[in-house]
C-alpha cells in the first residue's frame, strides 16, 4: 500500500469508506477490506455504525495500532462541550482508547472556530486522537483555521473525482503542508461508467473506477477513501498502484470536470468562499 508522508505520518493512500453500511453488512465489509490489506478505515458519528466498524476490528487479526482509523464530529457538536462528549460517545463506540483522525465533519458559523479546534487541539493533547483535521472545509474556513487559530490539521477530507476542480484548495492544503482526502472518489458510482475513463482504463486493463482512483491517488498530497459492499470491489480498488497515466490521459480527465458535486447538504458552506 502506497502511503502519503507528512505530519510524521504515514497515511494510506486508499482507505475504506463506510458511510451508508451498517450492522452486521459493515462489520462484514470492514472484516474484509482488513484482510484484503486495508488500514485505513472512514467513519463517522453521524454513519451510526461507529460500534459496527468497532466490532470487525475487534474481530480482525489485524493490530489496533497497524489501522488509521479516522471518525467524525457532527456539526451540531461543535461546541467545547459536545466535541469532548461526541468524542468521548465515538471512542465507546468504537471500542478504543484513541482514533488516529479525528475530523470537524462540516463546518458550522454559528460556532466560534477558535472554541471547536481548541476543544480538538485538547482531546490530541489528552491522547484521544493521534492527529486532528477537517472536513468540508471551504478556502475561507481553511485559512482561519491554520492562520488565525494556528491549528495543526493533518487534513481537509473534501469531494473529489474527476468532475470536480479541487485544484485552489488541493493548492491551499499543499502550502500549509496538509493533505486532501478525497471522499466520494467514484462520485458515489457516477464514474463507474464513465466512458472516458472506460477507455483510457482499456489502455491498461483496468476498469473507469480504478482510472478514477489512480488519478487521484497519484497527485501529490492526495489519499481517498472510496466506498465498496462486495469483496470484489474492493480489492479492484486496491488494484490501482500498477500504472502510470500519461499526460495524455490526465489533459482527457481534466475535460471532464464540470463542477458537478454529489453533495450540496442545505448544511453545507458556500463552495465560493
Ligand atoms: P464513492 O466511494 O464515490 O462511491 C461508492 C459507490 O461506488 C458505491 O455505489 C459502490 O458500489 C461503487 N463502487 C465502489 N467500488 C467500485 C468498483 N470497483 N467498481 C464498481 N463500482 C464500485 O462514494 P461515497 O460512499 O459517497 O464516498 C466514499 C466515502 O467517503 C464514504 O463512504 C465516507 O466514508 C466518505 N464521505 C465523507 C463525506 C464527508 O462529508 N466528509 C461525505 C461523503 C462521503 P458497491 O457499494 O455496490 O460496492
Amino acid at each position: 500500500m502506497e502511503v502519503l508522508t507528512g505530519k510524521g505520518e504515514r497515511l494510506p493512500r486508499i482507505g475504506f469508506g463506510t458511510s451508508q453500511i451498517t450492522g452486521r453488512a459493515c462489520t462484514n465489509i470492514v472484516k474484509t477490506a482488513l484482510g484484503l490489506g486495508y488500514r485505513h478505515i472512514d467513519t463517522a458519528q453521524a454513519y451510526g455504525n461507529e460500534d459496527d466498524v468497532g466490532r470487525a476490528i475487534a474481530q480482525s487479526t489485524v493490530k489496533r495500532e497497524d489501522i488509521f482509523l479516522t471518525t467524525k464530529v457532527w456539526r451540531s457538536s461543535l461546541d467545547a462541550k459536545g466535541v469532548a462528549r461526541s468524542t468521548a460517545e465515538s471512542l465507546d463506540r468504537l471500542g478504543t482508547g484513541y482514533v488516529d483522525l479525528l475530523l470537524v465533519h462540516w463546518p458550522n458559523d454559528s460556532v466560534p472556530m477558535g472554541e471547536t479546534l481548541k476543544a480538538f487541539a485538547e482531546l490530541k493533547a489528552e491522547g484521544k486522537t493521534r492527529h486532528i483535521g477537517v472536513s468540508n472545509y471551504t478556502l475561507r474556513h481553511l485559512k482561519e483555521a491554520v492562520e488565525t487559530h494556528k491549528a495543526d490539521l493533518l487534513c481537509n477530507q473534501l469531494e473529489y473525482h474527476p468532475q470536480l476542480d479541487q485544484s485552489a484548495l488541493l493548492g491551499a492544503l499543499r502550502g500549509y503542508g496538509m493533505a486532501l482526502v478525497a471522499y466520494s472518489p467514484l462520485g458515489r458510482g457516477r464514474m463507474v461508467k464513465n466512458a472516458v475513463l472506460s477507455a483510457i482504463g482499456k489502455k491498461y486493463g483496468k476498469s473507469a473506477s480504478q482510472v478514477a482512483l489512480n488519478w487521484l491517488v497519484s497527485q501529490d498530497a492526495v489519499a481517498t477513501i472510496p466506498k465498496a459492499s462486495s469483496e470484489a470491489h474492493c480489492r479492484a480498488n486496491l488494484e490501482v498502484f500498477d500504472f502510470a497515466l500519461t499526460e495524455a490521459d490526465r489533459a482527457e480527465i481534466a475535460s471532464l470536470t464540470s463542477n458537478s458535486r454529489v453533495w450540496l447538504p442545505s448544511w453545507g458552506p458556500s463552495w465560493d468562499d
